[in-house]
């Protein structure tokens, strides 16, 4: 089988047993990077040094040195996540020629699990979408159908897993971002809890939000990177020093008797209706399983968008101020101190960026904050509680990722208000801080990708795991990649 068809845990297996070299397999993907990404756009930049790291690895096997459990898998890196030395750009013109000097806490454990950086992927603009179009280096094509969106913001991170020009990915999702995509490419996409991975080195959007997570074909991919990336980091002073559970071990222990919740209202009002039948479908294989099936409320929900349109805003204006030309951004010529900080962040920033922070400033500004922000927290406490009500029923919750599968390119673009939408399901996760994962269903008749979600208790990823694991043990919709030539779709 060609190795683009085989899943993590395998390439490495067949590397540890040498029936293939790094440096072949870190060959094999960049070709296929080659032949494919110009149509894609999945990629901004492909990593120089790949090849290069690869011989090292190869060479310490040969030498009989003991590598790191990831040894020679290549992976592909979101541009929001530092990698020392290669450019890091958000999506964005403003850090278009800025290169960390330092590797993200997530990159130098992957790194010492020996993995290989193969490249850094696209995203919208500071992970401010959910179609990756607000790229500064264009939009990323969908690789069911070209014609539509990958989702975003990780949305090059989930194509690049569909199409298979790298084996798994990192991506980070402030209110869906790694879910969202993964959902319309077909992949499984995990956000932890968060605190659970260091957010050290992840250029940051919304802090209270934001978290990294996995990107690959199957759970128990997840399941090997989380064992890398997760747990304690002293440089990030939200990271939890909650014990990491062994995420791998418990994949397998049957789901007699582990209670899922469904919220009927989740699945009536605005939802496509193959979406809706192809959800109900996998909560009768979920019942197979073992799992009880019991209606739960979820109540605060439906004022989550809201919420989270005011809050991540907010943090994002004042995230976003140190982007002002004088520091290591980019510069706008101008003739005084002021002109230039106009010049540079009205030339540096893409409209959608631009639009959110003047919503955040305004929300935060004196006599608004207590009408805005203040009451988005507010809401936010109350989802919060509605979750912790329902998790005393259930062990899990389960229902769409996203309203209907991917969109065409440019369907939204010209209202911010539908592109909002598609994260109704999502965001409430990360105002609540608990652990996401998205799944692949039955595709759509026209054979569009969707995703089912699974939320779990705070620090239980790997209940969510195992239960994405089990469902994919009895489906095979995980396995069913695009077909090349990619096409188009009316
Ligand atoms: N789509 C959402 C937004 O635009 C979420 C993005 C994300 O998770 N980074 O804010």
């Amino acid at each position: 089988m060609t190795l683009s068809a085989l899943n993590a845990d395998v390439i490495v297996d067949q590397l540890n047993a040498g029936e293939v070299t790094a440096t072949d397999c870190v060959q094999h993907f960049l070709d296929r990077i080659q032949v494919h990404n110009a149509e894609l756009n999945a990629f901004i930049r492909v990593s120089e040094s790949a090849l290069e790291q690869a011989e090292a690895i190869d060479q310490r096997r040969k030498a009989g040195e003991s590598l790191g459990c990831l040894a020679g898998l290549p992976i592909a890196i979101k541009d929001g996540i530092c990698v020392s030395g290669q450019p890091t750009t958000a999506g964005s013109k403003m850090l278009e020629n800025f290169s960390p000097p330092y590797d993200a806490t997530i990159v130098e454990r992957l790194k010492s699990a020996d993995a290989i950086i193969i490249g850094k992927t696209n995203m919208d603009e500071f992970a401010m979408g959910s179609s990756t179009e607000n790229s500064f280096f264009g939009p990323t094509n969908n690789p069911w159908a070209t014609n539509r969106v990958p989702g975003g913001s990780s949305g090059g991170s989930a194509a690049c897993v569909a199409a298979r020009l790298a084996p798994v990915a990192i991506g980070s999702d402030t209110g869906g971002s790694i879910r969202q995509p993964a959902s319309f490419c077909g992949i499984t996409g995990l956000k932890p809890s968060y605190g659970r991975v260091s957010r050290y080195g992840l250029i940051a959007f919304a802090s209270s939000l934001d978290q990294i997570g996995p990107m690959t074909r199957t759970a128990k991919e997840s399941a090997l990177l989380m064992s890398v990336i997760a747990g304690f980091d002293p440089r990030d002073s939200t990271s939890s020093k909650e014990q990491v559970s062994d995420f791998l071990k418990s994949l397998e222990t049957p789901l007699a008797g582990v209670r899922i919740g469904v919220c009927r209202d989740h699945l009536n009002e605005g939802l496509d209706v193959e979406v809706k039948t192809k959800i109900n479908d996998a909560i009768s294989v979920f019942k197979q399983l073992g799992a009880n099936i019991e209606e739960i409320e979820l109540p605060q929900t439906k004022s989550a968008i809201a919420a989270y349109y005011i809050i991540a805003p907010c943090e994002a204006s004042s995230n976003l101020a140190r982007y002002d030309g004088v520091r290591y951004t980019f510069r706008a010529q101008a003739n005084d101190l002021e002109e230039m900080y106009r010049n540079t962040r009205g030339q540096g920033f893409g409209d959608e960026v631009k639009q959110r922070i003047m919503l955040g400033t305004y929300a935060l500004s004196s006599g608004y904050y207590e009408a805005y922000y203040l009451k988005a927290s507010k809401v936010r406490r109350m989802i919060k509680q509605d979750y912790d009500e329902a998790f005393k029923k259930v062990d899990l919750i389960l229902g769409p990722t996203t309203p209907t599968p991917a969109f065409k390119l440019g369907q939204h673009t010209e209202d911010p208000l539908a592109m909002y939408l598609a994260d109704i399901y999502t965001v409430s996760a990360n105002l609540a801080g608990i652990p996401a994962i998205s799944v692949p269903v039955e595709p759509s008749s026209t054979g569009l990708p969707i995703g089912l979600q699974l939320q779990g208790r705070a620090f239980e990823e790997n209940t969510l795991l195992r239960a994405a694991h089990q469902f994919q043990n009895e489906t095979l919709w995980h396995t069913a990649s695009p077909s090349e030539p990619w096409r188009t779709q009316s």
